[in-house]
């Protein structure tokens, strides 16, 4: 049994957290691999060192004096070193070498990635592991994406040599030979890649919450949370603003069936959430999450006919492809078609859409909405579940929320509703009052 481990930046945020991040990899040998983050914030108002970095490479662009803003930073790790008496061990000479590139060739990607590569450093003395430089064994391509080739085949070597490591998360070699990040919460991709190069049994993704919940905390008092998730419904909820993981750390270990576990490094004892391919488990409500955003619009288009009129779709997305906008939904009647579009990407150019689809397809009609949130409801439940949808609309209907759209995927994964901007919280907290709070939903 093969683990890797990633810990978020509040796991590692203090040399309390790190004693707990170091009890957890000690309980349990198959944990061989760790991916830690850069230190996250400490307590609320507190700063992350990636932010910390990024401001000084700021400061360092304007020519301002940097002397400073590097002692609070290295305070930081010092502060850390010192509470896990690491006696001999200390990051001057890193130090100088970061406060020199600042000075003389300023680089963004590098100045970010040096939170995480500290904190590896500082991660695999703690341990007594061996610390593997993401930049000898991460690349990306010309255009700014990940080799995937090229990392694979360097780090699962690389891995092969070492029965225990530190790989520091965020961060790998550019084409151009500099040091390169991903976007920000980019150390779960790393955790990912290094789960596929060792060929690891299982995926651990420690942060500061049990789990991924069922909705958003913020919109829903203490929400359930999620046992067990496939990948395809966290895409569709990540997709739609639930957010636990990069979005980028799903198609690596996916690619090979290693399930990701969340779990909490301030309660190890809660079994957090799984992310698997299939499952045969159960779910606790026909409702696996409730996830949803404001901010889309609906372009109405009518036309005496439409049914009959061969290719009139396909000259309608032509005139959005011309101005590249992407469309959402585009659910359709017999003489009408509702194509459902983000409204900021939208009302830059709408009277160029417009035109267009007049000069392609000549419609009798063309009517704008705006204000529009969508929710999506999803679950695999759904499938063999029947009523799901009445026992949506009447959750929405004793709310007095107004449908304005319906789409149903044709994986009978989801079901997306949209509502006005204005009801959108009613919205989620009826649906998951009707399925999870009343327990209905089982
Ligand atoms: N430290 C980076 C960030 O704050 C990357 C990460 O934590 O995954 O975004």
């Amino acid at each position: 049994m093969k683990k890797v481990v990633k810990f978020g930046g509040s796991s590692l945020a203090s040399a309390d957290q790190f004693k707990k991040v170091g009890d957890i990899i000690r309980a349990d040998e198959s944990r061989v691999y760790v991916v830690p983050s850069a230190p996250g914030k400490r307590f609320n108002g507190d700063t992350k060192v990636t932010d910390m970095l990024l401001e000084a490479y700021e400061m360092a662009v304007e020519g301002k004096d940097l002397a400073s803003q590097i002692a609070k930073i290295k305070a930081r790790y010092d502060e850390i070193i010192e509470g896990l008496e690491l006696t001999d061990f200390s990051l001057d000479e890193d130090f100088e070498i970061i406060a020199d590139k600042l000075a003389n060739d300023p680089q963004k990607d590098y100045t970010a990635s040096r939170g995480e590569y500290l904190n590896g450093k500082i991660m695999a003395r703690y341990l007594g592991v061996t610390f593997i430089d993401a930049a000898e064994v991460i690349f990306f391509n010309e255009e700014g994406g990940l080799n995937p080739y090229k990392t694979q085949k360097v780090l699962s070597k690389r891995l092969a040599e070492c029965e225990r490591a530190v790989v520091p998360g965020f961060y790998g070699l550019g084409k151009d030979g500099n040091v390169q990040t991903f976007s920000r919460g980019g150390s779960d991709v790393t955790g990912s890649l290094v789960a596929q190069a060792c060929k690891a049994d299982l995926y651990e993704n420690w942060t500061d919450v049990s789990g991924f919940l069922v909705a958003d905390p913020r919109l829903v008092e203490e929400p359930e949370t999620i046992k067990y998730i496939t990948y395809r419904e966290l895409r569709e909820l990540s997709y739609m603003g639930a957010s636990v993981l990069h979005e980028d750390a799903i198609f690596p270990v996916r690619h090979c069936g290693i399930p990701i576990n969340i779990r909490n490094t301030n309660r190890p004892q809660d079994e957090g959430t799984w992310i698997v391919e299939a499952t045969g488990q159960k779910p606790d409500y026909v409702v696996t999450g409730i996830a949803g955003k404001k901010g889309f619009c609906t372009m109405l288009i009518t036309k005496a006919m439409m049914n009959s009129e061969i290719g009139f779709g396909r000259k309608v997305l032509q005139a959005l492809e011309d101005s590249q906008i992407s469309f959402e939904h585009m659910p359709s009647g017999i003489d009408t078609m509702t194509v459902v579009i983000h409204e900021d990407e939208f009302l830059e150019k709408e009277q160029q859409v417009i035109s267009a689809i007049h000069r392609y397809a000549s419609p009798d009609s063309i009517e704008i909405e705006t204000d529009l949130a969508l929710v999506a409801v999803v679950g695999r439940g759904m499938r063999s579940a029947s009523g799901t949808a009445g026992k949506l609309f009447s959750a929405l209907a004793d709310a007095n929320v107004n449908v304005k759209m319906i789409d149903q995927g044709s994986s009978e994964l989801n079901i997306i509703i949209g509502v006005r901007n204005c009801d959108f919280e009613k919205a989620i907290r009826a649906i998951y009052r009707k399925f999870v709070g009343s327990k209905s939903g089982k």
